[in-house]
């Protein structure tokens, strides 16, 4: 797997350039909090370490699903389901005493609802077991299930037209028909917005791990309600305007940078605030007086 040496400058990621979207104060507080002179960088933190109950559903799915094939490596014995709640229950417990709930803190709930936090991804463990994806993942040659890349260590970083990028894929198998990445969902099922990140995911693949772009196959894989996966099938000229966007993106953000390389910020002023619906599920509202 290649890897890039050290550099400061800012890598585009599609959850970045969601946030710098979403609003120009949230996305100073996630990625340059230490410049902010206003707030203690504890409490800032602290913030940014909220979770929720749904990301914390996808957190631990998408863990014991890297379990599951990091078990289906070495073997291809059934699943013991009693023992699959009660990691999961165990995870769910870990969490809940470690981490802080943007519900807890912010919407005074006195507790989190652990049981059907459960159940949610038990939900998903079920829908991803049963599905035909597993079972053709099962299906693979035992002696080649070395070669699976699954939550490569690391952040994804790559390079694309020799600027950074972080693509970090959730799963990558390769088989004769070709290498086949995965990125499992839990939310809700929207391809349009996941076509970049496969696009990504797929130029990460190419990048860092030398698969001819012919042999890529990349799919996304949603886990909620009812199994459901969509494939990246690119339209003509689809991966040149993925490069133009990309450039546009990174661009943008680094018009944020007083030192582009040094990737510091310029003053929060700059940073914008919003007036909008979504302050009330951001994590930073405290700071914003929202
Ligand atoms: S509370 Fe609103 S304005 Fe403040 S950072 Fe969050 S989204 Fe932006």
């Amino acid at each position: 797997m290649k890897k890039f040496p050290f550099t400061s400058i800012l890598g585009w990621s599609s959850s970045r350039f969601d946030t710098f979207s979403s609003c120009k104060r949230k996305y100073y507080y996630r990625y340059y909090a230490k410049h902010d002179t206003d707030f203690a960088l504890d409490q800032i933190n602290r913030l940014k370490q909220l979770t929720t109950v749904p990301l914390t559903v996808g957190s631990i799915a998408h863990d014991v699903i890297e379990t599951l094939l990091k078990r289906l490596q070495k073997s291809d014995s059934d699943i013991d389901t009693s023992r699959l709640k009660e990691h999961i229950i165990k995870m769910v417990e870990d969490t809940i005493q470690k981490s802080e709930f943007f519900e807890l803190y912010y919407q005074k709930q006195e507790e989190l609802d652990k049981e059907s936090m459960v159940e949610a991804i038990y939900k998903c463990l079920q829908l991803f077991i049963e599905s035909d994806r597993y079972a053709w993942i099962n299906q693979q040659p035992m002696e080649q299930r070395h070669k699976w890349v699954i939550e490569p260590p690391g952040f994804g970083e790559t390079r694309i037209n020799d600027l950074k990028a972080y693509c970090k894929v959730d799963c990558m198998i390769p088989t004769e028909e070709g290498v086949f990445i995965f990125d499992w969902k839990t939310g809700k099922n929207d391809v349009a917005k996941h076509r970049k990140q496969l696009i990504g995911y797929s130029l990460y693949a190419h990048n860092n791990f030398g698969h001819p772009e012919k042999d890529i196959r990349a799919f996304v894989v949603y886990l909620k309600g009812i199994f459901d996966e969509a494939e990246l099938e690119l339209q003509e000229g689809e991966v040149k305007q993925f490069y133009e966007t990309f450039v546009d993106d990174t661009t943008e953000m680094q018009s944020y940078c007083a030192d582009v390389d040094k990737n510091t910020p310029k003053g929060k002023d700059e940073f914008e605030m919003i007036d909008s619906g979504l302050c009330a599920y951001c994590e930073f509202k405290e700071l914003c007086g929202k």
